[in-house]
């Protein structure tokens, strides 16, 4: 199979795609013919793909199904698409043809009537669309970027963007850095290169993804080249100025995060953090094995509130952790009173198969994990109706990312897509289209989510 040679790719990324995928992982094959435009759309669908947790297959045998990305451009681009397609067919049987010979769909099922679906150039989301449908997403919380809900629907206006694959980090819970290796970042001037080309396409907000957003380009040296350093700052600050929101997700607490917030303070990328604080006892954090398990996140996050007072700050927690005790599990809720984060997801502990946490002493029997989880949800829950409160009567952009006939659903800057709440439009909402962004007056606060009207 043919993936695209390193001259050509629009990413020069180092990180090849890797091989290993866990069991029962679905995997998506590749081929991309045509001009360097098709590859960017191939980048982006892989980079979307990845995160929603597919791997993907450097063979034919060991893909699920196959996309075959065409060019249409000479007749010579012509014959060679299709008898790539002829050649996806032979050796997998399962192909998803898309690209610019996709517009002529006739042109292809009359010389392969069996490929499962075929779509035009740049038909991004109906791509995906597909593959959903041909090879059914199999979430695991565990290793994914993306939650669950959110690999149904594709939209236009917002794509992610990985920064880097990989870890240097041994969370004991965690096996991703067994699974994808150590931190193996994108050249700063490649990110930007594909970030440019999704705004010009006509994307609204750009989401940061990896591992660890805030160690971007530690394994580069944070070199500079092209005129761009491989360095979060940097990155994040060209990001910015590419007129897109920029949401950074996976950005663990580092003294030289505390850089990132006056770009956020001038408006250069959005105001919101995604931290993975995952507990606030030392003691867990430290058998848990995380990076910055001594920080002074308090100190940190008052810092933060101090140079940006709107920011937001999003995290995810495990409760139930090996060994835990009540007074382990009464620090972490004291500490929530303390932060107030605007946007909390939690989960019970779970052995993984293969991480280290497993051979951990005094797991924590289910009950209690179930009954800390609902004591931990409930105080993050009446922070958040708190928080949401407070909005209204302000008046806040959103952007919009559906429109139906009884309510536009938008999302304020403090609400990333797939896992933060809404900010719902039922009045004059008729003429929006997803991606605009417009301003709105907060009218009503639920528990997770907003109502307003156009200002
Ligand atoms: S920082 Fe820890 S939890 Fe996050 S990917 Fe690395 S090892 Fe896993």
């Amino acid at each position: 199979m043919s993936t695209n040679p390193p001259d050509l790719r629009p990413d020069l990324a180092r990180a090849v795609l890797r091989e290993d995928s866990r069991p029962g992982q679905p995997k998506i094959g590749m081929v991309s013919l045509g001009c360097p435009k098709a590859l960017v759309d191939s980048e982006r669908i892989l980079t979307r793909l990845r995160a929603e947790g597919y791997a993907i297959s450097p063979d034919y045998a060991g893909a699920d199904a196959v996309i075959v990305n065409t060019c249409g451009f000479l007749d010579s681009a012509k014959a060679e698409s299709l008898e790539a397609i002829g050649e996806a067919l032979n050796r997998n049987g399962r192909v998803l043809v898309t690209g610019c010979l996709g517009a002529d769909p006739e042109y292809i099922t009359g010389a392969h009537p069996s490929v499962l679906a075929v779509t035009g150039p740049h038909q991004y989301e109906q791509v995906l669309d597909a593959v959903h449908k041909a090879v059914p997403p199999q979430p695991d919380p565990f290793v994914d970027l993306l939650p669950a809900t959110g690999v149904t629907l594709t939209p236009r206006h917002y794509s992610y963007l990985k920064i880097s694959e990989g870890c240097n980090h041994a969370c004991k819970f965690c096996i991703i850095p067994d699974m994808r290796g150590k931190l193996q970042s994108r050249p700063a001037h490649a990110i930007v290169r594909e970030a440019e080309k999704l705004v010009e396409a006509g994307v609204k907000e750009l989401l940061v993804i990896s591992q660890d957003t805030s160690a971007y380009g530690l394994d580069l040296k944070y070199a500079e080249e092209r005129g761009h350093r491989a360095h979060i700052t940097d990155l994040a600050r060209d990001l910015g100025s590419l007129g897109a929101w920029v949401r950074l997700h996976y950005v663990y607490p580092y003294p030289h995060v505390r850089e990132l917030i006056p770009l956020m303070a001038e408006g250069l990328i959005l105001p919101y953090l995604d931290i993975p604080f995952q507990h606030a006892d030392t003691g867990v954090l430290k058998r848990m094995a995380r990076p910055a398990a001594a920080a002074r996140t308090l100190d940190e996050i008052a810092a933060w509130r101090e140079i940006c007072p709107d920011i937001s700050l999003r995290s995810t927690f495990i409760v139930g952790y090996p060994g835990e005790t009540e007074d382990e599990f009464q620090v972490l809720l004291d500490w929530m009173d303390e932060a107030q984060l605007d946007r909390v997801g939690c989960f019970q502990y779970e052995n993984v198969d293969g991480a280290r946490s497993n051979a951990l002493p005094d797991h924590v029997p289910d009950e209690v994990k179930e009954e800390r989880w609902h004591r931990f949800m409930e105080k993050a829950q009446a922070i958040s109706e708190a928080k949401l409160a407070a909005k209204v009567g302000k008046t806040i952009e959103v952007i919009v990312d559906e429109v139906e006939e009884d309510a536009a659903t938008c999302r304020t800057k403090a609400d990333a897509p797939e896992i933060d709440g809404c900010l719902f439009i039922d009045e004059g909402h008729e003429d929006l289209k997803p991606g605009q962004i417009v301003s709105v007056v907060v009218d009503e606060a639920g528990e997770y989510d907003l109502w307003g009207r156009l200002a």
